[in-house]
């Protein structure tokens, strides 16, 4: 018999947080749909007071998700709370999440109250969330440079006050394995009937040893991420410490109810909706997490691959990927194989990735689920759009391109030349633009196996002190990042109208 640990996924939330990573309403349903199909038991969609737009992305997760959990931050106060629970109103398991900070540094230096009063706000905020929902968690920030016998004082506090959860973060990413399994191990025995959650961060690269030290001295609850995404250095990958609770089962007794081979599609969704890739030797969802180089190895997987696999590629769904499409399959496929990697499109957005996917297929005989997410993914390019564009390069020849773009209906074309066919092809976009964007970053990259491979470009940019960002793939690399800053150019003018 094994014991069950609850997985809360965070990455919409504390995962959302870390640079680069912020999604759309949009984004964050489809990447929702895949964490369900996932198997977490939680899904914390955000922190709705931060926003009228992020109270509007829980508020439709909420109403999305069906067989699992769905919650909302708060600060342990009214106005938090209250858009909070508004937010949860369609969900079918509304969770409220309120936190606030216990540690002595926090409470002097952030919050500037005496602990008594961090009791009595605890347990009010709590006994408030708990008039609007049943299930709420509280999770004391900081907690593990909390004094131990304040730390229980405030989970009795709210459990008294009616929290079923209490979650203890290293919210700093500083305890030691031996030091958090003290706690729980303590807080365990002392507040009995409390589920207790662990909460990690990658500080110094123990948020899964310090997860795992947390269950096995009687957390069941972990609060993790896809990839690893969070604050700072991260937080608890999901996918490595799933994969040690299964991989070493009878060691530890203990179990989820992640299904594991929809890890790879999950990490690889979230990627091609961030644009930012784990790197190559990430255990779990790594590109090389299942690549033997050494000679040695290789012979010994060739005899037997248990000599050095731990873990087959097929378990957590990695592998070839699915060749799904070609030039004939028609919507009916591209629906179908959409809907099983997690994007539900609505009809004419359906009709056009369809045509699109077509298109792609006449260019490179063979559509995978990469190209097809790749495709699917695309943010929409706002009010600007590439019409055309041309480029003339060599080596003898000076590097030249003309853009032309759509910007509210109206074509503009520009040219200029550039060190490169890519400096020149942005050049005269900014030209045919009329704006002055500034590229903080552009990444490249393969996305599938191949001469004939799809390219996929993310690019960031910034834009009268905004940032924003924008990917497209295409067989052509430089058509790609056109469409990628076009994409970023259109996002930074909307906030630019917003703000
Ligand atoms: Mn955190």
């Amino acid at each position: 018999m094994t014991d069950r640990v609850a997985v809360f996924d965070t990455t919409l939330r504390d995962g959302e947080q870390s640079p680069g990573c912020s999604m759309t309403p949009d984004e964050k349903v489809r990447f929702a749909r895949q964490l369900e199909r996932l198997g977490v038991d939680v899904i914390e969609a955000g922190f709705p007071v931060a926003s009228k737009a992020e109270l509007e992305a829980v508020r439709r997760v909420a109403a999305e998700v069906r067989s699992c959990s769905v919650a909302a931050l708060a600060r342990a106060k009214e106005e938090d709370i209250e858009p909070a629970a508004r937010a949860l109103e369609p969900a079918a398991r509304p969770r409220l999440h309120v936190f606030l900070a216990t540690s002595a540094i926090h409470l002097e230096h952030k919050l500037k109250i005496r602990p008594a009063q961090a009791l009595r706000q605890a347990a009010e905020a709590v006994r408030y969330a708990r008039s609007a929902v049943y299930d709420v968690e509280f999770s004391a920030e900081d907690a593990s440079r909390t004094d131990y016998s304040f730390l229980r004082e405030v989970a009795q506090a709210v459990q008294e006050a009616g929290a079923s959860v209490f979650n203890v973060p290293d919210t700093v990413g500083y305890a030691l394995p031996d030091e958090l399994g003290a706690v729980f191990a303590r807080l365990h025995q002392d507040v009995p009937g409390l589920t207790l959650s662990a909460h990690c961060h990658d500080d110094l690269g123990l948020g899964v040893a310090n997860s795992l030290a947390a269950v096995r001295a009687g957390a069941r609850q972990v609060e993790v991420t896809i990839n690893g995404i969070g604050e700072r250095a991260g937080n608890t990958s999901l996918e490595e410490l799933v994969m040690a609770l299964r991989v070493r089962q009878e060691s530890l007794g203990l179990s989820t109810g992640v299904r594991p081979e929809e890890l790879t599609r999950a990490s690889r969704l979230l990627s091609s909706i961030t644009g930012i890739w784990p790197q190559p030797n990430k255990a779990v969802v790594g590109r090389n997490a299942f690549a033997h180089e050494a000679g040695i190895h290789q012979h010994g997987m060739l005899a037997n691959p248990l000599t050095y696999e731990i873990m087959t590629p097929a378990s957590v769904g990695a592998g070839e990927s699915l060749l799904v499409l070609g030039k004939h399959s028609g919507r009916h496929a591209v629906e179908s194989r959409l809907l099983a990697l997690g994007c539900r499109l609505g009809a004419q957005e359906l009709d056009e990735l369809t045509a699109e996917v077509k298109d792609l297929a006449d260019r490179k005989k063979f559509v995978y689920d990469d190209d097809l997410l790749a495709l699917a993914g695309r943010a929409p390019a706002g009010e600007l759009r590439l019409v055309r564009y041309q480029a003339v390069t060599g080596n003898s020849v000076l590097p030249t391109a003309t853009v032309e773009v759509e910007r509210d209906g109206r074509a503009h074309a520009a040219s200029a030349v550039g060190n490169g066919p890519l400096d020149a092809a942005l050049k005269a976009a900014d030209a045919a633009l009329g704006l002055d964007l500034e590229l903080l970053e552009l990444h490249t990259r393969a996305v599938t196996a191949g001469k004939d491979a799809l390219a996929e470009v993310s690019v960031r940019v910034r834009f009268d002190g905004r940032e924003a960002t924008g990917q497209a793939a295409s067989t052509d690399s430089i058509e790609a990042a056109l469409k990628a800053y076009l994409t970023a150019a259109g996002a930074a003018r909307v906030g630019q109208e917003a703000a």
